[in-house]
């Protein structure tokens, strides 16, 4: 030891006075993931804490740091990362969880996969993009919040424990360097207990997440909160405004993109830090939604998407499409593209036959 104060925080290689002792009453359960890590500049700050960037064995990571305050939003996210069959492409990748003794307190990490390219929404702040872009992010979230959801793993067909998200929007949907889109902040996700029945202390208090993004179901208090379905259909809501923003961005042919600052759900009506009230009023009383540019219309492609986006976010829960629905009508349109395009190629060849015939 010996070590000024500051030099232990600069090395972050955190040194626990008791190790090996086996008499720390927690050091002995609980993972060391922390003392590998070496920490780099901040990423993110979020409502539980701080996110910043570090080095694992050689991988960049990403290190979110919870106050001690958060044990609970701690501990079920790393409950939910660690149950094994969460591992999916576009789940955000777990790598590992510490707690880091700091004096009284305690720093709480979630050590995870990074991706530079950051957020959704970061990524749409800086980029506008293509219809195939917004195929390629939206169709990608959508696997995985239906892998989330569903009761069984796409790729292998065994079972899996049903999860809901319920804290859905582009600020914990994380964008990799293929431009598909992995699933994170599982803080508030909850699984599906046995039998359905959504345990009284959540149901009672169902109200969380973003308000934002709430679905209106949940901020006019009408939500059937003991039913674990209620909670899906509100993630699929809370999606179709994470569509809509990523669609503002799209620029093809004659649709220009929305100005990134404005690609907000609901900021032509609501405050920068709207009130529950505020949203109740916008979103149920007036029935409000995003608006759609014009210029959409004149698209096939869009114009498939829109249709999709308005029935994720009716004022009717049950008129929404499940995660899987919107799953696969994501990946239809995709190859009804590829038809069209199969079509076109056709005629092409048909024509040169033609020409050749002269
Ligand atoms: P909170 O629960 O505090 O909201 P998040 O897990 O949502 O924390 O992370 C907050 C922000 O940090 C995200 O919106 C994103 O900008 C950034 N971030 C989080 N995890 C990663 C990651 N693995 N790679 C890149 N950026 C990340
Ligand atoms: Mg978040
Ligand atoms: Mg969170």
């Amino acid at each position: 030891d010996g070590l000024p104060p500051g030099t232990r925080s600069m090395l972050l290689v955190l040194e626990e006075s008791d190790s090996g002792s086996g008499f720390g009453s927690t050091k002995l359960h609980v993972a060391t993931i922390s003392k590998q890590i070496r920490l780099g500049s901040k990423i993110g700050a979020g409502r539980f804490g701080t996110v910043s960037r570090g080095t694992f064995k050689g991988e960049a990571v990403a290190v979110k740091i919870f106050r001690d305050a958060d044990l609970l939003s701690f501990d079920n996210e790393r409950e939910i990362f660690e149950t094994r069959m969460l591992r999916h492409p576009q789940i955000l990748r777990f790598i590992g969880s510490d707690r880091v003794d700091k004096g009284l307190l305690h720093e709480l990490w979630i050590v995870t996969e990074y991706h530079p390219l950051g957020s959704l929404h970061d990524f749409l702040l800086e980029n506008v993009i293509t219809i195939d872009i917004f195929n390629s992010l939206i169709t990608s979230a959508a696997k995985g919040l239906a892998f989330l959801h569903d009761g069984y793993d796409g790729t292998t067909n065994s079972c899996k424990p049903q999860f809901v998200h319920r804290d859905v929007k582009s600020r914990n949907i994380m964008v990799k360097e293929d431009l598909t889109c992995a699933i994170g902040d599982l803080g508030l996700a909850i699984v599906k207990p046995p039998g359905g029945t959504i345990p009284q202390h959540i149901a009672e208090k169902y109200k969380c997440g973003t308000v934002r993004y709430l679905a209106p179901e949940i901020l006019n208090s009408t939500m059937s909160s003991y039913e674990f379905e209620s909670y899906q259909r509100a993630d699929v809501y809370s999606f179709s405004l994470v569509m809509w923003e990523t669609l503002c961005r799209v620029e093809e042919g004659e649709v220009k993109a929305r100005s990134a600052e404005t690609v907000i759900p609901y900021i032509e009506w609501t405050v920068r830090d709207p009130t529950d009230e505020q949203m109740t009023d916008v979103v149920c009383t007036r029935n409000l939604r995003p608006p759609e540019n014009p210029q959409w219309d004149g698209n096939k492609k869009i114009q498939y998407v829109t249709e999709i986006i308005q029935s994720c976010w009716s004022a009717n829960p049950t008129a929404r499409y499940t995660a899987f629905q919107l799953k696969t009508r994501l990946d239809y349109k995709i190859s009804e593209e590829e038809e069209d395009n199969k079509e076109q190629l056709q005629q092409q060849e048909q024509l040169v036959q033609v020409q050749d015939d002269y």
